[in-house]
């Protein structure tokens, strides 16, 4: 646990009110999982850059809702196998996507700083959520597994809403669930198009967790963090704005 979460644990913030974070490689090491998936199925992670490549092609679809969650990933994992030479009709990739995800699952894991940073939320007195782009029982069923079932006291899950990340509607739903208004808010999450930049065109405050830092240009409007440990310093800062 870093100073920051240790030394401002039990402060209350004022014009904070409320956190909501995403959860695959924010909360969750969803790529590491993802990697150790794909590895099993085909021995190595050669494949791993055209992985991430189709999926992120293949959630943008289902963000903009031109796709279902479930047809989504059946879709993705065809174009993929399709990309490695491999031509499958629709049953064999669904199948082979069974095998991806089930291999997956048993690696869901967190990143060592949420529990600490949920604790710490806790411990400031401010109302959390999370804010995702998925289906609704695969999400839950992730955050179960890795222990933070009961963690939130809103799950705003696109699957569920029917709008997903940058929609300004997800944020607003989340907000008026618990209790807030926007500008009360802070979201935080590694995609800074969905997560930072979408909170902040919804009037909340975006934060891009950057666990990379590779020094990528940051969009104005917006905090960049490299781990959730630095949020609470973040938070404090936000309570007194430079003048
Ligand atoms: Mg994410």
């Amino acid at each position: 646990m870093t100073s920051a979460l240790a030394t401002s644990s039990g402060t209350r913030l004022h014009r904070v009110r409320a956190v909501c974070l995403d959860i695959d490689d924010t909360l969750v090491d969803y790529c590491t999982s993802a990697r150790t998936g794909l590895v099993e199925l085909l021995g190595d992670d050669q494949s791993w850059p055209m992985w991430q490549r189709t999926s992120e092609r293949h959630h943008a679809r289902y963000a903009a809702g031109e796709v279902d969650f479930d047809t989504m990933r059946r879709q993705r994992t065809r174009a993929f196998l399709t990309d490695l030479g491999r031509q499958v009709d629709e049953e064999e990739a669904a199948a082979w996507e069974q095998r991806r995800l089930t291999a997956t699952e048993r690696t869901w894991t967190l990143f060592d700083d949420a529990v600490p940073c949920l604790r710490w939320l806790r411990s400031a007195g401010l109302r959390v959520a999370a804010i995702t782009n998925a289906a609704g029982a695969y999400q839950r069923r992730k955050l179960a597994a890795v222990g933070l079932g009961d963690a939130f006291d809103r799950l705003v899950i696109s699957g569920e809403l029917g709008v997903a990340k940058p929609d300004p509607l997800i944020f607003h739903t989340a907000c008026a669930e618990l209790g807030v208004r926007p500008e009360e808010a802070v979201h935080v999450g590694d995609k800074v198009t969905l997560d930072a930049l979408g909170a902040r065109d919804a009037g909340l405050h975006g934060v891009w967790l950057d666990r990379r830092s590779l020094g990528d240009p940051v969009p104005s409007g917006i905090s960049v963090i490299s781990g959730l440990a630095e949020l609470p310093d973040l938070l404090f800062r936000l309570e007194t704005p430079a003048s």
